[in-house]
């Protein structure tokens, strides 16, 4: 399960661009905590995921940005996946 490097995230295979690894509240996985434009916190999966719909950027705090297949600025970039996907306690979350 260990595709990251410990503590950080990459955001490219390239490693260009790295984000710190935070914990999930509640089931305490490695996530990456990004703001999306219309500035509200996603909550993804640390470990890029090939089908994942989102890339991050590696600013403070990471952006988190749709991922588009035509962009070719999204073309080299690891995708991450929400981590509600995940979560095996993500009923209790959502709720909120
Ligand atoms: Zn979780």
């Amino acid at each position: 399960m260990k595709s990251t490097i410990e503590g950080f995230a990459a955001v490219t295979p390239g490693g260009v661009g790295c984000m710190q690894i935070r914990r999930c509240r509640s089931c305490n996985a490695s996530v990456i905590w990004a703001k999306t434009r219309k500035e509200k916190w996603m909550v993804l999966d640390a470990a890029p995921n090939g089908r994942g719909k989102f890339i991050v950027s590696s600013t403070e705090p990471p952006e988190c940005e749709t991922f588009d297949e035509g962009n070719m600025l999204h073309a080299n970039r690891y995708r991450f996946a929400a981590h509600w996907g995940s979560c095996p306690q993500a009923e209790n979350w959502k709720r909120k």
